[in-house]
């Protein structure tokens, strides 16, 4: 086993010449594809599931991209979870916890906590608010009808946690099927949602729903959608499909053609990471290839097929 990180960001770096020999000693990063030598210190670890979560897995990516998701997806993905595991909407951080307060027009930011009697304390922050505002706002001894506008992210764009899931899954396959994952072009529209969280990029709808009981630690597995079978990660709560190597998305998602077996990948990924590097890897189920690496057939080592036993 991969005891220490400098130990499996060596593996992750000699899979990678296993595809081009002239990138040795390099990490590139699975979402942005930036290279960086592999002591730079703008390679950092992230948790598939936020750790203020209690998420144990991690994988690695720049620290652009980690801060980036540290502040939107990681973010929304823990407001989620912590909303559903009985915590409140509210940021665990009090201070973090942005509300508007206003009246009469003057509108003041202020920050928010659960007093220890059950009430809610409000701190009106004067550097974040309107100077004039501010001001004005306490000097009017006729404010009545005082509106408190709370601000919970996770709520405010449903859109924006789906992304939350989606850049969980697709680090998720990166842990397990490392650079074969990531070499395939069909996922550049997931690239660029993963990296552009704000904007409605992917159109089809790559989440289902799970029924109770969550599961909280993530898992890789195959689902059949009509004929087609996808690779698809299981989050938290939910069911991301990603594309396979040939289709972007499943033409159905209904119920009716959705077979609700999972084939799941871990046993077949976790030979990988144990000391040797086993990129490039086809993987396939019933013939259909699911991961196919694009620099396969010009890869430095021939790549191996990995056979998955499907429906
Ligand atoms: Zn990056």
């Amino acid at each position: 086993m991969c005891s220490t990180r400098a130990e499996y960001l060596l593996e992750i770096s000699q899979e990678l010449a296993r595809f081009n020999i002239e990138w040795r000693r390099q990490f590139r990063c699975p979402t942005c594809l930036r290279d960086y030598p592999l002591d730079s210190k703008e390679i950092t670890e992230e948790h598939i599931i936020p750790v203020s979560q209690g998420g144990k897995v991690t994988t690695f990516l720049c620290k652009s991209c980690n801060s980036m998701f540290g502040a939107k997806q990681t973010r929304w993905l823990s407001d989620w979870i912590d909303l559903n595991e009985g915590g409140t909407p509210f940021h665990g951080d009090p201070r973090k916890q942005k509300v508007k307060v206003s009246s009469n027009g003057n509108t003041l930011t202020a920050s928010l906590s659960m007093g220890e009697d059950g009430g809610i304390d409000i701190f009106p922050d004067k550097s974040r608010s309107d100077p004039k505002q501010y001001e004005a706002y306490w000097k009017d001894k006729t404010a009545t009808n005082i509106k408190i506008d709370i601000q919970t992210p996770v709520f405010a764009n449903e859109d924006a946690l789906g992304v939350g899931f989606l850049t969980a899954a697709y680090g998720l396959f990166f842990k397990h099927f490392g650079y074969s994952f990531i070499f395939q072009t069909i996922l550049d529209p997931v690239r660029e949602q993963i990296l552009n969280p704000d904007k409605l990029i992917i159109k089809w709808n790559y989440l289902l729903e799970i029924p109770k009981p969550w599961i909280l630690e993530p898992g890789v597995g195959l689902m059949r959608f009509g004929d087609d079978i996808f690779p698809v990660a299981i989050i938290y709560d939910h069911i991301v499909i990603l594309p396979n190597s040939k289709k972007l998305h499943p033409d159905t998602t209904s119920s009716e053609n959705t077979s609700t077996k999972i084939i799941s990948l871990d046993p077949s990924a976790a030979s990988r990471f144990q000391g040797r590097c086993l990129g490039p890897a086809i993987v396939l189920c019933d013939f259909q290839p699911l991961i196919e690496p694009d620099f396969v057939r010009k890869a430095t080592v021939p790549p191996q097929h990995i056979w998955i036993d499907g429906w």
